[in-house]
């Protein structure tokens, strides 16, 4: 057992505790989350009603102090500091810190300090979204929330249709058909998951193409927390004969960097090693 781990008859070591907890059902908890939070001095958290909500429901009452990564330096020095002969533990609203949540800047801080940081993994949408999407899962991409603003959204997923891997979004409920329309734009024919209120009463992943999801959700607007995926492009676009049928294709009407850039959304391939490609055939 690593040393800065709590065993139950020493105290814990002063320094840094990564804490995942619950995105929904409190069972989630892991016993060794529940044995930090009971042991350590205190808890920088996002917002210290949700995780006093948390601590009444496990019994324990610690002192809770607001960290964001855009808390002020001096403050994060001083916590930083603080963790020299105390052991605090970092917990985010919901899930695995870090992930789309508050904690580089102190992780960062605590590493520049010499300050012990250890991590107790958890709970994290991302990866429960992945576990049950069915999309392929050996490689994946995750890549924050998408933007709400149409052309922040339209250049990360112009950005992210060259990769080859299964592509995990955060995603809201009011903006989720939207967003669905900019994927079936972006990346045509890829095959998307919407996986919603994990390990809650409503779960849900219901996959299909795009257009399908868009006319299930705008018959039923969703509620709640959503991840989106959005799977590889197909194996078979990889085949480079079929890839220069497209380019010559696309050049008949467009310039060979417009012809890489349809082919590259089209396909999923890079923009870059097709634009070469396409310089190379133009006639
Ligand atoms: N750090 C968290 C984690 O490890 O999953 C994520 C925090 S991020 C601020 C919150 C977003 O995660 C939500 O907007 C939603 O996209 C996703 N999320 C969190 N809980 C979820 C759940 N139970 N079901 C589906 N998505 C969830």
């Amino acid at each position: 057992m690593n040393e800065c781990q709590p065993s139950p008859d020493q105290p814990l070591l002063p320094g840094l505790y990564i804490v995942a907890t619950p995105i929904g059902n409190l069972g989630d908890i892991t016993l060794r989350a529940v044995e930090t939070l009971r042991r350590c001095d205190g808890v920088a958290c996002e917002d210290t009603r949700v995780t006093g909500k948390l601590m009444r429901h496990l019994g324990l009452s610690k002192p809770l102090w607001r960290y964001d990564d855009h808390t002020e330096d001096r403050d994060r020095a001083r916590l930083v500091a603080s963790m020299q002969d105390r052991a605090v533990a970092l917990v985010s609203d919901a899930g695995t810190p870090l992930v789309s949540d508050p904690g580089y800047r102190l992780i960062n801080a605590c590493l520049e300090a010499g300050v012990m940081v250890t991590t107790l993994p958890g709970p994290c949408a991302a990866i429960a979204a992945l576990t049950l999407a069915g999309l392929p899962s050996d490689r994946f991409l995750f890549a924050g929330f998408l933007p709400a603003k149409d052309k922040a959204r339209r250049d990360l997923l112009d950005e992210l249709a060259a990769s080859r891997s299964t592509i995990i979004l955060y995603d809201t409920a009011p903006r989720l058909v939207r967003s669905l329309a900019a994927i079936a734009e972006a990346m045509p024919g890829r095959e998307v998951a919407v996986a919603r209120e994990l390990t809650k009463l409503h779960e849900e992943c219901r996959r299909g193409s795009p257009e399908a999801l868009i006319a299930h959700y705008e018959a039923r607007p969703p509620k709640g927390e959503i991840v989106l995926l959005i799977g590889p492009g197909g194996a078979d676009v990889g085949a480079a004969q079929d890839v220069d049928a497209l380019l010559d294709e696309a050049m008949l009407e467009m310039k060979p960097s417009q012809a890489a850039a349809a082919v590259a959304r089209a396909t999923g391939q890079d923009r870059k090693l097709l634009y070469a490609r396409a310089l190379a055939r133009k006639p």
